[in-house]
């Protein structure tokens, strides 16, 4: 391996066994944060040294997803303050970026899947692999080391190199560019392993699944998976526009939330207004039921915009079913009614991210179903706070992508 002071604009890729000692990265300091325009700026700052369970990789294409609006404001956490914490020395800046597409650099002694040159993707989740716990069998998912890279984690994907360890990195699949499979992983494992993963609950044939943001990045992903699975994905959109490309991406139908009004928490209602509360919820099932053709009720909610809509996901959600969130776009400050859990014999599970298990047999259903993402947009590198301020406005459909292996 070679060592070179040369800068290497964005877009230039130095040739493999060379590797320079600075790279441009979009970096995030606390005298910034505040919102993505302000708080992203794009400095020169060193190439991280890899350790030996890690990876150099050079960034292709990288998915933008909400950490780095919450890691601009700086809230919940102020992910400069804790960059430390997870595996890397203390910066007084933090590079963000959970998703990326790239090229193997360098490898560390104890990386044995990988060489330089292998084209990979890198998930968000990184955890220590040594963990006696994980070694034994547990879901690394469960395991206490585990945190959000480029998030929880500095040395993210929106740099020209990045830091990974091997726990993060899986194989493209054949049939994705460097963008589209940026594109994929996030959501893809993401809506994966919500579908997947929780035993007892797992999609089966047939099976009818709502999936609320039908037309956003988790959403298209998720009705893509739905389809390849065999199940039945019905969305829920706020335009009719939404809902025809979520019904050309394979739902069987959608739902219009704009023509309901019974949003947000339900324990501050009166019995009036909870009665109306349950009237309209259950014209919505009535939705479902008329979208599916018979009186059927999801098995699966895949439920992330949180306090407006959980109330909702667990009343419609069919006896027996889950609820499973993995995120809470709206607000984590959500309630229920305790009766429809119990009663039903319904399940609320969280679900986050998913284990390389998890990312290879999705990689796998993508390939046998030649399964390509949405992109909404790809962005220019120099693009990269407005691409965050695009998802925050909801300005595009699917998901959003920057280039940064391209001039
Ligand atoms: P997008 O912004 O692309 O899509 C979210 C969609 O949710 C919007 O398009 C919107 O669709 C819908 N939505 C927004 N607010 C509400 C609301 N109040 N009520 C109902 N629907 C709403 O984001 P992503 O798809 O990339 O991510 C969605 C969520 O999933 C985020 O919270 C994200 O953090 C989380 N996530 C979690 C992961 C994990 O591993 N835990 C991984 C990936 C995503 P419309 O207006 O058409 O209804």
């Amino acid at each position: 391996m070679v060592y070179t002071d040369k800068i290497y604009e964005v877009g230039e890729r130095p040739p493999l066994g060379v590797i320079p000692r600075k790279m441009y990265a979009w970096t995030i300091r606390n005298e910034r944060l505040g919102s993505p325009e302000t708080a992203f700026q794009v400095e020169l700052v060193d190439v991280p040294e890899i350790r030996d369970d890690e990876l150099l990789i050079c960034n292709m294409s990288a998915g933008i997803n909400y950490n780095g609006i919450w890691a601009s404001k700086g809230v919940p956490k102020n992910v400069i303050d804790s960059n430390g914490d997870y595996f890397d020395e203390k910066q007084d800046f933090h590079i963000c970026g959970s998703e990326s597409s790239g090229i193997v650099y360098a490898v560390g002694k104890d990386v044995q899947k990988y060489r330089v040159g292998d084209a990979i993707c890198v998930g968000g989740l990184k955890y220590d692999a040594k963990d006696k716990a994980i070694l034994a069998g547990m879901d690394p998912c469960f395991s206490a080391s585990y945190h959000i890279w480029g998030y929880e984690g500095n040395y993210g994907a929106f740099a020209q190199f990045s830091r990974v360890k091997e726990c993060q990195c899986v194989r493209i699949a054949k049939n994705l560019t460097f963008e589209e499979a940026a594109a994929a992983y996030a959501t893809g494992v993401t809506a994966y392993r919500m579908l997947s993963r929780w035993e007892g609950n797992t999609l089966q044939q047939g099976d009818v699944v709502l999936v609320w943001g039908g037309a956003g990045g988790l959403g298209l992903s998720a009705i893509q998976t739905v389809v390849a699975m065999g199940g039945i994905p019905v969305a829920v959109v706020s335009s009719d526009e939404k809902g025809e490309l979520c019904k050309k991406m394979g739902a069987a139908g959608y739902i219009n939330r704009k023509k309901f009004h019974h949003w947000g928490n339900v324990n501050q209602l009166s019995e009036r207004e909870y009665r109306n509360w349950i009237a309209q919820a259950t014209k919505f099932k009535r939705m479902i039921w008329k979208i599916v053709g018979e009186k059927k009720s999801p098995a699966i909610v895949l439920e992330h915009p949180g306090k407006d809509t959980l109330p909702t996901s667990l009343f419609v959600c069919g006896n027996g079913g889950m609820v499973v969130l993995c995120g809470a776009t709206s607000s984590y400050k959500a309630d229920i009614d305790l009766r429809f859990l119990w009663l039903n014999q319904r399940r609320i599970q969280g679900s986050h991210a998913g284990t390389l298990e998890d990312a290879d047999k999705y990689i796998d259903l993508v390939e046998r179903k030649d399964i390509h993402p949405y992109i909404g947009k790809v962005y220019h590198w120099s693009e990269l706070p407005q691409a965050h301020a695009d998802l925050e406005n909801h300005a595009y459909n699917g998901k959003l992508v920057i280039q940064i292996g391209v001039k």
